[in-house]
């Protein structure tokens, strides 16, 4: 396993609507362990996009069972293919993203979803939640589809936030 590099606003990468994956190899997998690796090597952080680390394909890896505002958690999840088959509610809350690191912004998204996808092991699996876990899983197909917090925030003057240090990664 491997952390990888996490590439950064405004790569090409980032902007590119990633492929579906058709078949679940040796380097899906490998990619998968690191994606895990790399997510849990940043405090804090409760998810991370396959195209984040450079891999144009639709895979993403959450885990928002730690995190303070997290009502509802299933634990460490491992989607290919994600598609957000419903959603109610909108909430407004504040976003930051490993490719932005420099700053945080007021984001709206639904407050409640249902996502469907595939496991690792290529099993159709179905997801309802809401809460932070459900905008930590917006954020992330959002990547899959080229688009980052920033492009949905409303207002870049009032919405959009510089950080002042962000948690520095495990060595
Ligand atoms: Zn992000």
């Amino acid at each position: 396993m491997a952390v990888l590099e996490v590439l950064q606003y405004p790569h090409e990468i980032l902007k590119k609507k990633c492929a579906l994956i058709e078949k679940i190899d040796y380097r899906i997998n490998q990619l998968i362990n690191d994606m895990i690796e790399s997510l849990h090597s940043f405090p804090g952080c409760v998810g991370i996009a396959a195209p984040q680390v450079g891999c144009s394909v639709q895979l993403i890896v959450v885990d928002a069972s730690k995190h303070k505002k997290t009502t509802i958690s299933h634990g460490l999840m491992i989607l290919l293919n994600p598609v957000i088959r419903m959603q109610e509610g909108e909430v407004i809350s504040g976003e930051g993203c490993l490719s932005l690191p420099d700053y945080t912004g007021n984001v709206k998204r639904a407050a409640k979803i249902k996502v469907s996808a595939q496991n690792r092991m290529g099993q159709p699996i179905e997801i309802e939640t809401k809460g932070f876990e459900a905008i930590v899983f917006q954020h992330e197909i959002d990547h899959l589809n080229g688009i980052l917090f920033v492009d949905r925030i409303i207002s870049l003057k009032k919405d959009l936030f510089r950080r002042k240090s962000y948690k520095k990664r495990k060595e």
